[in-house]
This record gives structure tokens, C-alpha cells and sequence, in this order.
């Protein structure tokens, strides 16, 4: 842990894999238990810090017989060394500050105490509870990219004139920012909502997948709205405002896509009116 604070170690996720990203419970990377050790074979995709990270949560079947299958999986930290390599850089519409690449494992041998918890069995509940929180991440993170591209849209339309007048005088353009402003707030309460029913210590499935979906949605409509109001040198990529358009999907696919949410949200309804009768 001091390590990842102070950045020598860099971090990421390894769970995706070509036939594998929302069906987590599909993966096809193996990790066979010889004497102390275990042996991993698989690939993974879209492993976001793939070539500069030097440690990650991986997930692993340890049992391929198993029903229902995702009790086979297993979570380990693994530290890049020899059989663990950083494939292909993905080429990506957005998030290009990062790197996010295929891994292989090739006979790539991981200490049992690598094994988180000490026990077999338990990575698919690992990774479901560290999404969760993520989610209130990427809720945070849409709320950010959709402020920072209303301010740049609020601020040029208060230079730009046409026709005489300043576009912020036009009700077309006034319309525009009142509902930009309208769904930030909205998405930035929902967020808020989901961190503190998480600080509470309950369940907040239901939560934090109401403020990914929602955040992220908002995030991809008003980022385009930015662009609406700029006209044309909004899509010029001299301005930032093409990239937070670029950035907005991942939003929308990362940490869970929002149809996976969808079901969630649903799901959580449903548990919850029951268990009230
Ligand atoms: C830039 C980037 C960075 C990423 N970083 C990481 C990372 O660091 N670590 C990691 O492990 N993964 C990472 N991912 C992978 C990401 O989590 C997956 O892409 C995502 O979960 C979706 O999985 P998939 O691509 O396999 O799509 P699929 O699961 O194949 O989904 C395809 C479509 O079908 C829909 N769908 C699937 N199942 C259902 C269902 N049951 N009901 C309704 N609709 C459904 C999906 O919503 C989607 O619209 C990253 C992806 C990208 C693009």
C-alpha cells in the first residue's frame, strides 16, 4: 500500500478478456495450483495501466468444473515477472493520457499467498464489491468532465456575438444551459447520495448504480451540448472540449456498462419491495 501511495507501484485491474467483459462469470484464464504456487494461462483486454502498471488484482478460474461457474473464480495480486507480459496498446477514441492494453499469461507463476483472502472461490465477490465503489468513481469523474465542459460553454457564450448580440442573450442558447446546469446538479446529487450510503456501511448497489448511469448518460448529452453551443471551433482540437466529448463514453462502458446498471437498479428494486412484503 505504500508502495501504490507514493507511486512506485502502479496499479490496475486485470478482469476483461476478448470472450469475457460484462459475463465476468466467462473468463478463460486459469490458475493451477503446484506446490506453493500457481500457474496462470489466459489473456486479458482493455487492461487500463497494462504497460506501465507493475501490479494488479487478477482474476483467475481456479475451478472449471464448478456450477454456477463464477464460484471458481479467484482474485490474486500479480506483480509483472517473467510470463506475464504487456500485449498490444489499444487504440483509444479517449482516456489517452492512460494506457490500455491486452496482458498474457504464459506459465506465469504466482505465489499462494498471492491469493486474496487466502481463499479460493471468493474473486468474483472481491471484484463485484471494488465495482461498486468504482462506480461511485466514474459517477464523480462524469460530473467533473460535464462542469468543466458547461463552464467552457457558459464562458463562450458570453463572448461570442452574432447578429449583434451576445448567443448568451438567445433563449436557444439560454434553453441549452439551463438544462446542462438542471442535469449536472442532478447527477452531482446522485453521486453525492451514492458516496455517503456508502460511507453509511449499507448496501449501495441500488445507489451507485442510479449515479453511474445517470452521471455518465449526462455526461456524453452535455459535452455534445458544450459543443453545440461553441459551433464550429467547438470541434476544432485546439480546445479541450473535443476531449472531454471523447472522454464521456468510457463512462457510459467502464466499471459496468449501463444496460448491465439498468438490470442492477432493477434488480435491487425488486429485492427490496420484497423484502418490505
Ligand atoms: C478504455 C477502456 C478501459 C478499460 N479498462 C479496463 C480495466 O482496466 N480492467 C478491466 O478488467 N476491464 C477494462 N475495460 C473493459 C470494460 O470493463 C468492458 O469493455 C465492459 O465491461 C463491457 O464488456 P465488453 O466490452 O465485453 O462488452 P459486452 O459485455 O460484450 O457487451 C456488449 C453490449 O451488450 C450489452 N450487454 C451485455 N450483456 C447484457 C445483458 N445481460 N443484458 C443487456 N445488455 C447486455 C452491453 O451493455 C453492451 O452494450 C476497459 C474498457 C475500455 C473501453
Amino acid at each position: 500500500m505504500p508502495g501504490l501511495a507514493t507511486g512506485e507501484h502502479r496499479a490496475g485491474l486485470a478482469l476483461s478478456e476478448p470472450g469475457a467483459g460484462s459475463d465476468v462469470a466467462s473468463i478463460q484464464t486459469t490458475a493451477v495450483k503446484d506446490g506453493e504456487e500457481y500457474v496462470v494461462n489466459g489473456n486479458k483486454l482493455f487492461i487500463t495501466n497494462g504497460r506501465e502498471g507493475n501490479v494488479f488484482f487478477l482474476l483467475a478460474k481456479t475451478d472449471t468444473a464448478i456450477d454456477p461457474k463464477h464460484r471458481g473464480i479467484s482474485g490474486f495480486i500479480a506483480e509483472k515477472a517473467p510470463g506475464f507480459t504487456a500485449g498490444k496498446d489499444l487504440n483509444k477514441l479517449g482516456y489517452r493520457g492512460v494506457d490500455t492494453t491486452e496482458l498474457i499469461f504464459d506459465d506465469y507463476r504466482v505465489g499462494a499467498d498471492n491469493l486474496v483472502g487466502g481463499e479460493e472461490g471468493k474473486g468474483f465477490y472481491q471484484v463485484m464489491d471494488a465495482l461498486e465503489t468504482g462506480r461511485v468513481n466514474i459517477a464523480a469523474r462524469a460530473v467533473g468532465v460535464a462542469q468543466a465542459a458547461f463552464d467552457d460553454a457558459l464562458a463562450y457564450s458570453l463572448q461570442r456575438e452574432t447578429f449583434g448580440e451576445l448567443i448568451s442573450e438567445r433563449q436557444a442558447i439560454q434553453f441549452m444551459l439551463a438544462e446542462m446546469a438542471t442535469k449536472i446538479q442532478a447527477a452531482r446529487l446522485l453521486t453525492y447520495d451514492a458516496a455517503s450510503k456508502k460511507d453509511s456501511g449499507d448496501r449501495f448497489d441500488l445507489e451507485a448504480g442510479m449515479a453511474k448511469l445517470y452521471a455518465s448518460e449526462i455526461c456524453a448529452e452535455v459535452t455534445l451540448d458544450a459543443m453545440r453551443v461553441h459551433g464550429g471551433v467547438g470541434y476544432i482540437k485546439d480546445l479541450p472540449l473535443e476531449r472531454y466529448y471523447r472522454d464521456a463514453p468510457l463512462m457510459i462502458i467502464g466499471e459496468g456498462t449501463n444496460e448491465m446498471q439498468k438490470l442492477i437498479i432493477a434488480r435491487s428494486l425488486l429485492k427490496r419491495a420484497k423484502a418490505r412484503g
